[in-house]
């Protein structure tokens, strides 16, 4: 299968200045347009020629693995923001976060103290367990809950190439500030 990388669903300065134009041309055109290139350059000639993306995941290590779940992450993050964003869960995404977390403020803070203690590059997640309940967890380089049995609802990239040009240093500033541009109703639909 060869895989392409999706369009973005708002024009590249949409996100500004939370995630700048700039930050997208490399974040989206350069890194996410790579991991597309490398991993149809992988898989030919291996067990994962016509797989989907998910099967690769699930099934893959190595290079193969890297690729694949990095085409995925980044694809499943750039969706979840939108300029129209800043709004909050409601319904069942709202009752299961206050379930686990007592409140979507407990929740926000949690998750961004896991997207800062991520050390070096990885990715913060809410997940949906075996149980149906959310948990927050960290993944290291391109680590993707899904190969523990997990359901992904929401992510934060904490790669310096999601920030850096825009907050250099400041982990933690921008994460603060990425939750202007979530689109909950989005992610609802995830849950
Ligand atoms: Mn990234």
């Amino acid at each position: 299968m060869k895989f392409e990388l999706p369009q973005l669903p708002y024009a590249k300065n949409a996100l500004e200045p939370i995630i700048s134009e700039k930050t997208l041309e490399f974040h989206y055109g350069k890194h996410h347009q790579a991991y597309v290139t490398n991993l149809n350059n992988l898989i030919p000639g291996t067990q994962f020629e016509n797989a989907d993306l998910e099967t690769i995941i699930k099934e893959s290590d190595g290079g193969i693995f890297n690729n694949a779940a990095q085409v995925w992450n980044h694809t499943f993050y750039f969706e979840q923001f939108s300029p129209n964003g800043d709004n909050e869960p409601t319904g069942a995404l709202l009752d299961a976060i206050n379930e686990s977390f007592g409140s979507f403020d407990v929740f926000k803070s949690t998750f961004v103290t896991a997207g800062v203690t991520t050390f070096g590059s990885g990715w913060a997640w809410l997940v949906k367990n075996a149980q149906g309940k959310l948990e927050i967890v960290k993944e290291s380089n391109a680590g993707n809950p899904m190969t523990k049995g997990l359901i992904p609802i929401f992510t934060f990239d904490v790669w310096e190439h999601a920030y850096y040009l825009d907050y250099q240093n400041r982990r933690p500033d921008h994460l603060a500030e990425l939750w202007k541009i979530v689109d909950w109703k989005i992610v609802e639909k995830r849950f």
